[in-house]
């Protein structure tokens, strides 16, 4: 007899940490913007496991790139050159306006280069070992102690401290919060263009320029996380492009390999050249051939479907469409966001609205308690999005009450 979904999900009780609060589903396939699950059950995914299939489920070219390397070379190492690395660099270059790339296997560690970068670049300008890092609260940089030290959430933190020393957090979006915390020892001033996990805020104009200005009077690297709201999600393949406001230091990750565990972190000529040098940094997988097969397929397919032309234009229909639906009920306080990253904030906890709309098909994820969170795979069109306010709607209705 074949396993049952609910079998298998007793199973992983059994055998995996418990670190996460797991939704009772098993994915099985997934085709599109659809997921399927082991019953067969189809689900339109406003998730895309987390911002990261960018480009929608079972795309052939893409899986066929990835074969094609596995028959070829999966890994050699990186005391060797490979092609689909050099590739994947060059083409991030061009897209991102950055000059030197290093390649990681996930976003927490592309966070944990750029501070070393930033600390190696104010080590080599004055030769002490003390300097500083200004973070955001609310912020979100991934899990291992680096990262996790510059993520402004204490509920995280607090069972690992101490945590590597000398970070100082700000709020995004008030200049002055960040301006008080500037010493003659600050590195790096660091955050999130949209702030993912700490409740999609995108950080104003006025903010990124004044931030801006001050890394470049006081040679402080400006860092930017773009590793949830880059890759075109915004309508620009990177946020900051919205701007006009360059980074020293960008990360990317989640959906720079579609689904291979692919992260890189970027910077600008005049910081490769003044930080990081052979023997500073590295690593045994990151930029392996197999995972930059994926960057490259990724970043071309992104130009033939002209990616953040398309999410400028679904983007706003999501965005219109969402504000249509907070408008019909009371317990929704306000819709924040930008393009396909978009977040609904609630007047209560929101996992039973994403638990009706599991049932009824859609998939949804929260951001914080409050907040329902829609980062869709960028190929969506308006039909997928009228199909998802429509059981968003019925699940909220059911939840809320309301008209
Ligand atoms: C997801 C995320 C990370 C961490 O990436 P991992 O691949 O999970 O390590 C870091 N920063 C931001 C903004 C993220 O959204």
């Amino acid at each position: 007899m074949s396993q049952t979904m609910q079998s298998y999900i007793d199973e992983a009780e059994q055998a995996l940490l418990h670190t996460y609060n797991r939704y009772q589903v098993v994915f099985e396939k997934g085709d599109g913007v659809y997921l399927y699950d082991m019953d067969g059950k189809r689900y339109l995914d406003f998730v895309a496991g987390i911002a990261v299939f960018a480009l929608g489920y079972h795309n052939e070219e893409y899986n066929d790139a990835l074969k094609a390397q596995i028959d070829k070379i999966i890994h050699t190492s990186n005391y060797y050159y490979n092609v689909p690395a050099i590739e994947a660099a060059k083409k991030l270059k061009a897209v991102s306006g950055m000059d030197r790339v290093f390649f990681t296997n996930s976003g927490a560690e592309a966070v944990e280069g750029a501070i070393k970068t930033a600390r190696k670049y104010a080590y080599l300008k004055d030769g002490r070992t003390d300097h500083e890092i200004i973070a955001m609260n609310h912020s979100f940089h991934g899990r291992t102690m680096g990262a996790l030290s510059v993520t402004g959430n204490p509920h995280y933190r607090e069972a690992f401290e101490p945590m590597i020393g000398n970070i100082r957090f700000a709020d995004l979006n008030d200049f002055d919060s960040v301006a008080r915390q500037v010493t003659d020892r600050t590195c790096a001033i660091l955050f999130e263009t949209v702030q993912g996990e700490g409740g999609i805020w995108p950080a104003t104009e006025d903010f990124m320029r004044k931030v801006r200005a001050l890394c470049d009077e006081r040679d402080i690297l400006l860092i930017l996380d773009e590793i949830q709201c880059g890759m075109g999600r915004t309508g620009e393949m990177f946020a900051w492009q919205r701007y006009g406001v360059k980074p020293d230091v960008m990360t990317t990750a989640k959906a720079l390999g579609c689904g291979v565990p692919v992260g890189a972190f970027l910077m600008t000529e005049k910081v490769g050249e003044n930080s990081l040098k052979a023997g500073d940094h590295g690593t045994t997988y990151g930029g392996n051939p197999l995972a930059c097969s994926a960057v490259c397929k990724v970043l071309e397919l992104y130009e033939k479907l002209d990616i953040p032309a398309r999410v400028r234009e679904t983007g706003a229909y999501l965005e219109s469409s969402l504000d249509r639906v907070a408008a019909q009920f009371d317990c929704i306080r306000e819709r924040r966001g930008v393009g396909l990253m978009q977040g609904l904030v609630f007047d209560r906890p929101v996992g039973d609205i994403i638990t009706r709309a599991m049932d009824k098909g859609l998939v949804l994820i929260n951001a914080g308690t409050d907040i329902i969170r829609f980062v869709p795979p960028l190929v969506i069109d308006r039909q997928n999005v009228d199909d998802m306010t429509a059981i968003l709607t019925e699940s909220i209705r059911e939840v809320c009450g309301g008209r």
